[in-house]
């Protein structure tokens, strides 16, 4: 085929002008309008004929032969007008395979089409130009084909019949493809609006309700192992390598060696005997009271957000209480990612008397136990960057759990938690882009997993706590109901 031979020739001419030589196939392609688009092959054929057109007496066979051509730049510039091979007037694009005006291209396919034979009436080697090219066919035939324009790149009438049916046959395939898309529909879409209004009237951003709580005091015992060590592990989790190490591809599961160096050694250095919740040196929880009031405060807004989850007050009065008194503490831990940053692993509410460090958690009685996990599952759910539509979803998922204890009508539970993870799976697959959405809601159910241990981890050591009457007497009388009174 003549089009390989001038590619190879034009290789290097090719690629200087490829840009250009898209930009003419594609206005050629939109200018024609006896077949609607060319085909393939002849595109893309077109696409290897960089200068036949421009250089309108040389033969095919010479510019083939030729590797090199006088610096051909300057004739390229887009700026450069494009002239018709055969009559010199305004070219519109390739046609036939040659640059040409529209009347050219009208011209040498009505010819073919009528298989017309015309004799010069001259010397049969007329000029043709802009204004005179009506008035020999014979030699604006000639000089057609002399440019390089060729039959075979003119459809026949079946041919553009076929054509005009790919086109239609594949517009009905698009409107068949976008109608399968999995799409919210206004009901779920209406859920959505519900729970993201549910989250912004029980979360405030400004935490200005924080300084209605009894005052956050923090001891400076540098003896104390706890607050010293979390210190240095609060630096450890910040800095690059080891964050890297909560990459949301481990599910936010530390690998196997690191565990043992990282906390355990660090936190829990002093006494290895007991149960490390029994290491906590209850004196001293001055943290107790300010976090004791954080968490009452949060358990009122995670109620007032179930409250307001479609169907959640449908439900009987007992299954009510029962989910919200095993999901609370989850629901608190999720929502809290909000104020969580990874910068220095601290849950920042506003002032630097609301910036809360695992220290200060270790001085309201928890252990690393908890807050081991409880932070690692801080980052992985941080990492996962959560559309606010999902964050709220996967909270109202977590409060509508079938298997909590104590729920009677676990059907209808359950039919409420499956509608939101049907919308919560078809958020996703429609609004959340790839790659953050790719295993998104695999990994957002695994954090509903961590969220079982970590639930049962507080528990343990809430339990532990609440034994000790001079500490329960400082948690909320909403706390002691929520999460048990061990004492009455
Ligand atoms: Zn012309
Ligand atoms: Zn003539």
């Amino acid at each position: 085929m003549v089009g390989l031979a001038a590619e190879e020739g034009f290789y290097g001419l090719e690629e200087r002008i490829a840009p250009v030589r898209a930009r003419q196939a594609a206005s050629s392609r939109s200018t024609e309008n006896e077949g609607g688009s060319m085909s393939q092959l002849q595109s893309s054929w077109e696409m290897h004929q960089p200068s036949v057109a421009y250089l309108p007496d040389t033969d095919m066979e010479t510019v083939a032969a030729s590797t090199s051509l006088p610096d051909p730049a300057g004739d390229f510039d887009r700026n450069v007008p494009r002239i018709c091979g055969v009559c010199g007037d305004r070219a519109t694009g390739f046609h036939f395979n040659a640059m040409t005006c529209e009347g050219c291209k009208g011209f040498f396919r009505r010819s073919m089409k009528r298989k017309a034979m015309f004799t010069c009436p001259f010397n049969g080697d007329c000029k043709i130009t802009k204004d005179n090219r009506r008035h020999c066919q014979a030699c604006r035939l000639k000089r057609c084909v002399d440019i390089g324009m060729m039959k075979e790149f003119i459809l026949t009438d079946e041919e553009v019949q076929r054509k005009r049916e790919m086109i239609l046959k594949r517009k009905e395939e698009e409107a068949l493809k976008e109608s399968l898309k999995p799409k919210l529909s206004e009901e779920q879409q209406k859920v959505i609006d519900i729970l993201l209004e549910a989250h912004h009237k029980t979360y405030d951003p400004t935490y200005a309700d924080f300084t209605k709580f009894r005052p956050p005091v923090r001891s400076n015992a540098s003896g104390r192992g706890a607050a010293r060590s979390s210190s240095i592990l609060t630096q450890d989790l910040s800095s690059e390598d080891s964050t890297d190490l909560f990459g949301s591809e481990a599910f936010g599961t530390f690998p196997e060696a690191m565990e043992p160096q990282m906390f355990s050694n660090l936190v829990l250095s002093e006494e290895n005997d007991e149960s490390s919740s029994m290491n906590i040196d209850f004196s001293h929880l001055s943290m107790l009271p300010h976090l004791a009031d954080l968490v009452s405060y949060s358990i009122q807004k995670v109620i007032g957000f179930a409250k307001m989850i479609p169907g959640f007050r449908d439900l009987a009065a007992e299954d009510q209480i029962a989910l919200l008194k095993s999901s609370a503490i989850e629901v608190i831990m999720l929502r809290s990612n909000q104020s969580f940053t990874l910068e220095d692993m601290t849950w920042t509410c506003g002032s630097n008397d609301f910036k809360y460090r695992i220290s200060d958690v270790t001085q309201a009685g928890h252990s690393m136990d908890l807050l081991e996990p409880l932070v690692k599952f801080q980052v992985g759910l941080k990492k996962l960057n959560l559309h606010e539509e999902e964050h709220v979803l996967l909270m109202a998922i977590c409060i509508l759990s079938p298997d909590r204890p104590g729920v009677q009508d676990t059907s209808l539970v359950e039919s409420l938690q499956d509608r939101l993870s049907e919308i919560l799976q078809t958020y996703i697959r429609c609004r959340h882009p790839p790659p953050g959405s790719r295993l998104l809601y695999a990994k957002m159910i695994q954090k509903l997993a961590d969220l079982r241990s970590l639930n049962e981890e507080h528990s343990k050591q809430y339990r532990c706590l609440s034994f000790q009457p001079e500490h329960s007497m400082q948690l909320t009388p909403l706390v002691l109901e929520v999460f048990g009174n061990e004492i009455s």
